[in-house]
């Protein structure tokens, strides 16, 4: 049976991490959940509305694990200063609620809903939401090294998907180099006023490819010194 059938409410678990790797098995059902709202132990004992006092130990009174498409979207960005990008809540229901019960010190299960709404589930969908965030270690060091060492990201996310099934896009990996190397846009942009610079001159040769995805794979500059260079050479042989 799978773990997600198995799911009742009233379900126990002993502890928040036996909760955390139960979230991470779901996953091996395509099933992603993210962590929603949660109450400590701490902000529990300090509201004085609650009469007992929960061992520390157990770190949450209540945790919530979410859909990604769970509830309405709430612009956390100030008013008018930026446009609401990849707003993923899409009013889906799917929740789990658990709850500390301080007599059993056992979390329950006091809500659960599994039904998704309002947006596609299919293997794949899960799969491209869930991207790097579930990138199993061998595959994202891999990523890490290869990145490091100049390889192309349309490159590695194929490797990736061939090898490890990560689903991540050319984005990604470009975020994740950017992280490694520092201010790759700076350099970037640079590159390109550069470029820009030598195109200026009609008679320099200035050609960037790039691959069907809009990325860059090949930048071509034959100046007008260089060309003329090559008169000083006479017959040429070029093995490939
Ligand atoms: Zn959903």
């Amino acid at each position: 049976m799978s773990l997600l059938k198995s799911l009742a409410l009233n379900q126990t678990f002993d502890s928040n991490s036996e909760i955390v790797e139960f979230i991470k098995q779901l996953e091996t059902e395509n099933v992603y959940l993210r962590r929603g709202h949660c109450e400590s132990i701490s902000s529990y004992n300090n509201d004085r509305r609650n009469q007992i006092v929960l061992d520390e130990k157990f770190k949450f009174k209540r945790i919530q694990y979410m859909c990604l498409h769970f509830g309405n979207h709430k612009s956390r960005s100030v008013k008018g200063a930026r446009l609401n990008q990849n707003v993923m809540p899409n009013n889906c229901p799917v929740q789990i609620r658990f709850v500390l019960n301080p007599v059993s010190e056992k979390f329950e299960i006091k809500v659960l809903e599994l039904e998704h709404k309002d947006h596609p589930v299919s293997a794949e969908h899960v799969k491209t939401y869930a991207r790097k965030r579930h990138m199993n270690d061998e595959a994202l060091s891999f990523a890490n090294g290869a990145l490091s060492a100049g390889a192309q990201p349309t490159k590695i996310r194929k490797i990736l998907q061939d090898k490890f099934g990560s689903n991540l896009i050319s984005k990604d990996l470009i975020n994740m180099k950017q992280k490694l190397i520092g201010n790759l846009e700076d350099d970037w942009s640079n590159s390109v006023s550069f470029l820009d610079s030598l195109q200026q001159d009609p008679n320099n040769v200035v050609k960037v490819l790039h691959d069907p995805e809009g990325e860059v794979t090949a930048i071509f500059v034959q100046l007008e010194k260089q060309r003329k260079l090559y008169k000083m050479y006479g017959k040429v042989v070029v093995f490939f």
